[in-house]
């Protein structure tokens, strides 16, 4: 595209790190540590699909980041790099430098530098794919298939803000739309806990973060573990601001709501002391909120409202 190689020398050609080379030859070098591997992931994001066309640029570079290092705290490994694919339909310098700005801040903030990226002209929205890549010492990886029946349930952060910010935007509990203020950054500005993750590896048995809620996300950890669980509900780290919404609003966003972008982990009870201790260390709020059990599905005990109907179609709940 037009431009193309002032477009990056302008916005996206920072410093590598030492070891590494970065944005300017055909492929970038990373190091990767002896009995490493490499943990790699990708996300795809479409205007009008996954963002609104007039969302703040700077949390868009934020959030388009924050997803994939997501990924790799959910694996347990420790960044290495990231690459930028752009699609844009035109060179708009402040929405580029608005970008860069937020997509930055991250990666120097949980060191993932851009160490290259592709930039194309798109005939229509922008588009916007990034990859990280991490490492993590073979056999001590999150995967989604290591949690043992016996080991606890532990989540990262809060949970419910993401979801009531969309709801709000979205028009929705009116008598309500003053929260937005104090929950929208809650969406846009996902903060995941990265070095935390990396210190879970060979601590924690299985991790996936929660995306997509965490009922559906500690599902799929239960599936390929093949065991099931119970959460207390009463245990779960709720947003303090929902507290002011109804029970069956507050409930739906706690165990379905997505866009949380904090760690659902199982552990043996026995690492409980060093989970604890990590968390104290990297400023994370880290709850126990369950145990899995021999078997399959989850149970949620201690519900305000009963479980299922429509509102849950497609989870498979037991008991
Ligand atoms: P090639 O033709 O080999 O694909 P390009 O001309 O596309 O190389 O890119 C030149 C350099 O700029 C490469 O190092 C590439 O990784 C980097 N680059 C291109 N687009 C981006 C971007 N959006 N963010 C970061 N680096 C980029
Ligand atoms: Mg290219």
């Amino acid at each position: 595209m037009a431009g193309e190689f002032d477009l990056i020398a302008r916005h996206f050609d920072w410093p590598a790190p030492a070891g590494t080379l970065g944005v300017g030859d055909d492929c970038a070098l990373l190091p990767v540590a002896s009995g490493h591997r490499l943990a790699i992931t990708t996300d795809l994001l479409v205007e009008g699909c996954h963002f609104f066309s007039g969302v703040d640029p700077q949390a868009l570079g934020h959030k388009a980041l924050a997803v994939n290092v997501s990924d790799l705290a959910a694996m347990g490994a420790r960044p290495l790099g990231c690459l930028l694919g752009l699609s844009l339909p035109g060179v708009d310098d402040d929405w580029l430098a608005g970008f860069a700005r937020g997509f930055r801040a991250l990666a120097d903030g949980v060191g993932c530098p851009l160490i290259g990226g592709d930039t194309t002209r798109s005939p229509q929205g922008i588009v916007i794919s990034v990859t990280a890549m991490g490492e993590v010492a073979v056999d001590a990886e999150l995967r989604r298939s290591g949690a043992r029946p016996g080991d606890d349930i532990w989540v990262t952060g809060t949970l419910g803000a993401p979801h009531v910010a969309l709801e709000l935007l979205q028009g929705r509990h009116p008598s309500h739309a003053a929260l937005l203020e104090s929950l929208q950054a809650m969406l846009e500005w996902p903060q995941p806990p990265v070095a935390f993750g990396t210190a879970l590896a060979g601590v924690a048995h299985a991790a996936i973060d929660i995306s997509d809620g965490l009922l559906q996300d500690l599902g799929h950890v239960l599936k390929a573990s093949g065991c099931a669980a119970e959460i207390e509900y009463s245990r779960l780290p709720v947003h303090e601001r929902l507290g002011v919404l109804d029970a069956a609003v507050v409930q739906r966003a706690v165990l379905n709501g997505g866009d949380v972008y904090q760690l659902c982990f199982t552990a043996a009870p026995l690492a409980g002391p060093v989970i604890e201790a990590l968390a104290a260390r990297h400023g994370i709020r880290a709850t126990r909120v369950g145990r899995v059990l021999p078997g399959q599905g989850v149970r949620v005990s201690g519900c305000p409202l009963p479980l299922g109907g429509d509102g849950y179609a497609g989870f498979d709940h037991f008991g």
